[in-house]
């Protein structure tokens, strides 16, 4: 596995926790990766979750159960 590879995949651990985490981007390391998620249609249950960087436009994307957010409806 590429040594950036292993870097998505913690990021991904991190930002699948806590999306409000400060991540720097795995490609170009020199800015916090924002992160969207993104309700998959046929399945309320789960969504994706876009991480991607502002500086590079490098991306990745997560696959996971929605997560229910406490005062904020
Ligand atoms: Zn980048």
């Amino acid at each position: 596995m590429k040594e950036e590879s292993e870097k998505w995949v913690r990021a991904g651990i991190v930002l699948g926790k806590d999306p409000n985490a400060e991540v720097r981007c795995p490609e170009c390391n020199s800015a916090i990766l924002e992160v969207e998620d993104i309700p998959l249609g046929d399945d309320s249950s789960k969504v994706e979750r876009y991480l991607s960087c502002p500086a590079c436009k490098a991306c990745n994307v997560l696959r996971m159960a929605r997560q229910e957010r406490r005062g904020n409806p």
